[in-house]
């Protein structure tokens, strides 16, 4: 069989590919590695989304949540709701492994299967590769780069690494929880980005002493039970039980290498597509999502995002109109 498209991804944004496909009556399949929206799977359990629900909304079917801004319950809900009832060709834990060119078609492998498809969507997101710290202890089992839930951490001495998000979000509910919390933060204050009612709350917290943060500081070594921070005063150890390294993650950028995508040679490695149709510079290779920021993964975002697929099938129909008036 030939595909008109095959999607790499099985993220809200492979998911909105996968639908915009099938209303424009491609045949299309999506491949996603994981679980269905694995990447908001493995967020905190309880987070809540800094956009208002119909702003995640995809294929035009309304995200109904409690309050304006859904948690991630409600959003595994809503997203496991439209892929079912659209009955979205969808194949879970089947790893794009690789992608390579055969006369005017791909073929798209995994561990499995290969696939032959005319076109191809890397929708591949940006969640799987932590940024590591590079300090002695990094890989004791105490140290995670995916916070999950607060209760775990009741009554331990916990350090947060770094001042964004998902880091906020780590220090509250955890010290909330009765978690004895120390920040570690490289800039000298809280992320700009930070949700608005977040960031107050977590300077107060620190303004009166119930977290305590080390601002322009590092972690200089982990230790089983304490760990070593690099600050202006100078080093200071501190009794430690875990490690939460909120250090942000980067794309997995082996398919788009392996396939020809020209990223740029500066800290940003900006993939090469068009705009206007999300097409690379190979042919028949589209990205969306996160993934078309390179190292900019703030950049795009569901939000901004989810009309990539209206300009990928738009882009894929017009080549299909060009193709059949060349017959
Ligand atoms: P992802 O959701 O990362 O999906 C990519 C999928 O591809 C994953 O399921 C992954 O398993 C799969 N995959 C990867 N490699 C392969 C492969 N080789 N083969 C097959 N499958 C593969 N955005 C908003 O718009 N609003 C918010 O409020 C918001 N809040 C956020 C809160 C947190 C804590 C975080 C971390 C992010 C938040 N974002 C938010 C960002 C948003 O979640 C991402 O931008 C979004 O997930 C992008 O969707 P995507 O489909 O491009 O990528």
């Amino acid at each position: 069989m030939l595909y008109d498209v095959v999607i790499a991804g099985g993220g809200p944004i492979g998911l909105a590919c996968g639908l915009a496909a099938k209303a424009a009556g491609l045949q299309y399949l999506i491949l996603e590695k994981g679980c269905l929206v694995n990447s908001l799977y493995n967020y905190p359990l309880n987070m809540t989304f800094f956009s208002t629900s119909e702003k995640l909304e995809i294929g035009g079917v309304p995200f109904v949540s409690n309050n304006a801004k859904p948690t991630r319950p409600e959003a595994l809900e809503y997203y496991r709701r439209v892929a079912v009832s659209a009955r979205l060709n969808i194949q879970l834990r089947e790893k794009v492994t690789g992608i390579r060119q055969q006369n005017d078609h791909h073929i798209v492998t995994t561990e499995h299967h290969a696939y032959h498809t005319k076109n191809v969507v890397l929708a591949t997101g940006f969640y799987d590769l932590p940024y590591q710290m590079h300090v002695p202890g990094e890989e004791l089992p105490k140290v995670t780069h995916y916070y999950k839930d607060p209760h775990f951490y009741a009554l331990q001495h916990v350090l947060v690494v770094g001042a964004n998000n998902s880091a906020v979000d780590a220090a509250l509910e955890t010290w909330r929880k009765g978690a004895q919390v120390t920040m570690v933060i490289r800039e000298g204050e809280i992320g700009k980005r930070v949700k608005y009612w977040a960031k107050p709350d977590i300077e107060n917290r620190i303004a009166e002493g119930s977290i305590r943060a080390f601002f322009h500081s590092t972690i200089a070594e982990i230790q089983e039970k304490s760990v070593v921070l690099n600050t202006p005063e100078g080093s200071v150890e501190i009794p430690n039980d875990y490690v939460i390294a909120m250090t942000g993650y980067q794309p997995d950028f082996t398919l788009l290498q392996q396939t020809g995508i020209t990223l740029s040679d500066d800290e940003v490695k900006q993939p090469s597509y068009n705009p206007a149709t999300m097409e690379t510079n190979v042919p028949g290779i589209f990205l969306a999502g996160v993934v078309c920021g390179g190292l900019n993964t703030h950049v795009w975002f569901i939000e901004n995002s989810r009309e990539h697929a209206d300009l990928i099938v738009r882009a894929i129909l017009r080549k299909e109109d060009q193709r059949g008036a060349l017959l």
